[in-house]
């Protein structure tokens, strides 16, 4: 390469990184982006987001062929799983994605370096790759280097018998039992795939609930419905060892308050008790830049580090680890680079698990509302009461709108239901423009559409839905 002087140079090729180089690239400023990984997209695009959600939809379409296409008088006989297949899907779904984006980064004249980046100094940034070491200088260095697993002590993952979210997306074949430490978004998701293919799914979870950063009325709901579909769920547990042999792994639980331990038995063991930030090898220390007690690399409001020229984004700075969070920030940063307002607005940020039902949230729960002494006023609809729900057969969930007791402002949404993913978005549109309940109750919804169970939860929040 004849050139390695850079305007920016991005660390990491994730959400949170490639977008902020493609924005710095369209505000005009030369910039390189070094991944270790091999391909583009990070955790999101290779080993999470993409990959888990192909297999969500593989799984689903198993299970409506299997349990529910009769009841639209659809007979199809024996239903059949080709697992080898659905993975090969994934994976070229996987392929085309992270391909796309070294498709942008060419279309935006962004250097891509494969290989692993550590920073040597003010401006410099040291990429060991296949060929040997090089540097390069840049303005500005971006570290964008995600999230890893977040390992439990006595519980070792091998990726065979007890895998990560990483193993628990390639499994060779459907285990019999399989058990899952953490009852949060990869634990209910995953464990939905392998349920639905056909796993015995046993989730072991430390506190009282299922999804307890959730709204509590919407945690409860998810648990007794994915309990119906056949999840069983063993709250208050802890985890304490693991013992695996050819047979499988055996597991010691303790109540998490303490009491009597008993023994669990798996063919495989997914561990899911959140993600920690990746900063190996970057030469943090070195460089002088600070992290806090947990490993997140400290920022202000503007991303930047204590080194002057060096910022961070994404998973590594904490905060929600979601691949759309990461983007904003990537887009932010680079606007902030170029001399704009660039700007996050972390209380209209989406949450979506896409379990079947979904669920989706943006802004406060209750339980925050009730600390924080706001006073509030609660809008709910269920999807029995709305036409394209009976329609389509997905009756299971409600709508719930959070606003303002004496201004009307949306504080939060609160979404278990039929596509719940796409319906929050609205809802978050919404927020972004300070709407007021009655505003989205006001406007226009399709119908018949599942969008009809958002404007008649927002009616309820004064206390007038049409159809309830
Ligand atoms: P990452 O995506 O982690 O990217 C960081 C990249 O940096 C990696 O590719 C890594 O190889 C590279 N890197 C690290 N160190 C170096 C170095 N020294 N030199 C060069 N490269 C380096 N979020 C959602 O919003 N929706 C979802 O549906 C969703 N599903 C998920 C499912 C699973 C199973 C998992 C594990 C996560 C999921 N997430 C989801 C979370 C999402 O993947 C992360 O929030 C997102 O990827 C964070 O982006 P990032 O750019 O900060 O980091
Ligand atoms: P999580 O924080 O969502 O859930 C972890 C769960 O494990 C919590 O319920 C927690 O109480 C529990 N837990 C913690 N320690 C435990 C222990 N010792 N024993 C039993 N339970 C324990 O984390 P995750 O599910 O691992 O996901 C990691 C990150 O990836 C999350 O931040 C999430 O945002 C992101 N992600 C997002 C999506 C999505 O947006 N659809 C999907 C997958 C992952």
């Amino acid at each position: 390469m004849s050139d390695l002087s850079f305007d920016v140079v991005v660390i990491g090729g994730g959400p949170g990184g490639y977008v902020a180089a493609i924005r710095a690239a369209q505000l005009g400023m030369k910039t390189a982006c070094v991944e270790k990984r091999g391909s583009l997209g990070g955790t999101c695009l290779n080993v999470g987001c993409i990959p888990s959600k192909a297999l969500l939809q593989s799984s689903h379409h198993f299970e409506e062929a299997n349990h529910h296409f009769a009841a639209h008088g659809i007979k199809l006989g024996k239903v059949e799983l080709d697992l080898a297949t659905m993975m090969a899907r994934k994976q070229k779904v996987v392929l085309d994605n992270t391909k796309g984006i070294e498709f942008l980064f060419k279309k935006h004249k962004i250097t891509y370096l494969v290989g692993a980046g550590r920073i040597a100094g003010a401006g410099k940034v040291e990429v060991a790759g296949k060929e040997g070491t090089q540097t390069i200088t840049a303005k500005s260095i971006v570290i964008a280097t995600g999230s890893d697993v977040t390992p439990l002590p006595g519980v070792a993952i091998d990726e065979a018998q007890i895998v990560s979210s990483t193993g628990a997306l390639e499994l060779p074949k459907v285990p019999k039992h399989l058990v899952v430490i953490g009852a949060g978004v990869i634990g209910l998701e995953l464990g939905s795939v392998w349920r639905r293919l056909g796993s015995e799914v046993t989730v072991v979870e430390f506190l009282d609930r299922a999804l307890p950063l959730h709204d509590g009325e919407i945690s409860k709901q998810a648990q007794r419905i994915l309990e119906r579909q056949g999840m069983k769920f063993k709250l208050g547990t802890k985890v304490t060892a693991a013992k695996t042999d050819k047979s499988g792994v055996n597991l010691t639980l303790e109540p998490a308050k303490g009491g009597d331990k008993e023994e669990l038995s798996a063919d495989v063991v997914l561990v899911a008790i959140g993600r920690r930030p990746y900063i190996d090898g970057l030469g943090l220390k070195e460089a002088g830049v600070e992290t806090d007690a947990r490993g997140f690399v400290k920022v202000d409001a503007h991303f930047r580090t204590n080194v002057p020229g060096v910022y961070a984004i994404g998973d590594v700075i904490g905060g929600v680890m979601l691949a759309h969070k990461a983007e904003e920030e990537g887009v932010a940063l680079a606007e902030l680079l170029a001399g704009q307002a660039g700007h996050v607005n972390y209380d209209a940020i989406p949450g979506v698990v896409y379990t079947w039902p979904e669920v989706a949230n943006v802004g406060k729960t209750e339980e925050q509302l009730k600390a924080e002494g706001v006073a509030y006023r609660v809008g709910k609809f269920p999807f029995t009461a709305n036409g394209r729900a009976r329609a389509n057969g997905d009756i299971d969930g409600f709508v719930k709108i959070l606003a303002d007791a004496k201004t009307d402002k949306v504080l939060g949404c609160h979404i278990i239901g039929p596509s719940a993913g796409d319906l929050i978005a609205e809802v978050v549109l919404g927020m972004e423009f300070s709407a007021a309940a009655e505003d989205i109750a006001r406007t226009s919804h399709a119908h018949p559409s599942l969008a009809e169970a958002v404007k008649e939860a927002a009616l309820a929040v004064d206390g007038r839905p049409i159809h309830i």
